[in-house]
């Protein structure tokens, strides 16, 4: 079966799709996107997700390219076509096709809709909760919009592709002062020695992430101590536990930083509570 992607009004097979040459998004990185998870044919968290992505938009002083009805529409009919049930849909938003010019173009420019959607086979995600994954540190050296879920994800690409290289599965940024900000496309939390639930403020400096907000919910529920406070590196290695949630891994245990190993090496017992519950707790919307 091939895969079909929405581009600008039309459902295409993806060797077809495709946007302008002089896309914004593809010139200048002038675009927002959000990535929200599938799961038993529903989609989780999907108010949450098309809240940030208005937000996104706003903060560019971009359009938005239809109301959130016909969004709705739209992503759903991408699931279908691909016959999604268990995987994610991406959406990307640009300011559009115009003659190259770093100004905005003229207010009348069509945004660039973009939806995408793939199945990913649920045991993939299963293995990482058995055996955990190794990170590595790098110095924080992005812009300090990060709350903004632009496609400028260039120093994300690069901190990615340094974790594979030194025999790990991703990258945690840290800033100048030590603190632990994000992952690479995760946020980061902690388990202290005395059982508290920790991950840094997200009102600047890291993208508030969709799990993030949904797993303070989970937390609440469990009735598990949380505290939103910025963290050390030197707290995360000396921590009982570390994970990253997004929406492509939920909840996934770190067992390795920078080689150091994290308490006794194996996926911890606070990360999977959370993703046990994560599902019932999220939102879920029919496809
Ligand atoms: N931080 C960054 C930098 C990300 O790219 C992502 C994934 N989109 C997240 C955090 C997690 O966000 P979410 O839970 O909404 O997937």
């Amino acid at each position: 079966m091939s895969r079909i992607a929405y581009v600008n009004g039309q459902y295409l097979p993806h060797t077809d799709a495709a946007v302008h040459v002089e896309d914004r998004g593809f010139q200048f990185a002038d675009g927002v996107y959000e990535v929200c998870e599938v799961r038993n044919s529903l989609i989780v968290d999907l108010t949450r997700h098309l809240d940030r992505l208005d937000r996104s938009l706003s903060e560019l002083r971009m359009a938005s390219p239809m109301d959130r009805k016909a969004m709705t529409v739209v992503i759903r009919e991408v699931l279908r076509r691909n016959r999604v049930r268990n995987g994610i849909f991406y959406l990307q938003v640009t300011r559009g096709a115009a003659r190259r010019d770093h100004f905005f173009p003229a207010a009348d420019t069509a945004p660039t809709l973009v939806i995408t959607a793939k199945s990913v086979d649920p045991s993939i995600a299963r293995k990482k909760y058995e055996t955990g994954i190794k990170v590595i540190t790098v110095a924080e050296n992005r812009w300090d919009r990060v709350d903004i879920k632009s496609v400028g994800l260039l120093p994300n690409v690069l901190a990615k592709q340094q974790a594979r290289d030194a025999g790990a599965q991703d990258a945690i940024y840290i800033d100048r002062n030590g603190i632990v900000m994000e992952g690479a496309s995760s946020n980061v939390w902690i388990v202290t020695p005395d059982g508290a639930l920790v991950t840094r403020p997200a009102e600047h400096g890291i993208l508030r992430g969709i799990t993030r907000t949904t797993v303070l919910d989970v937390a609440a529920s469990l009735q598990l101590s949380v505290e939103e406070r910025e963290f050390t590196a030197e707290d995360m290695l000396a921590a009982r536990e570390v994970f990253f949630t997004s929406a492509t891994g939920t909840c996934v245990p770190i067992i390795e930083v920078d080689g150091k190993t994290i308490a006794n090496g194996h996926p911890g017992t606070v990360a999977s509570s959370i993703r046990d519950a994560f599902f019932d707790i999220a939102e879920k919307t029919a496809i």
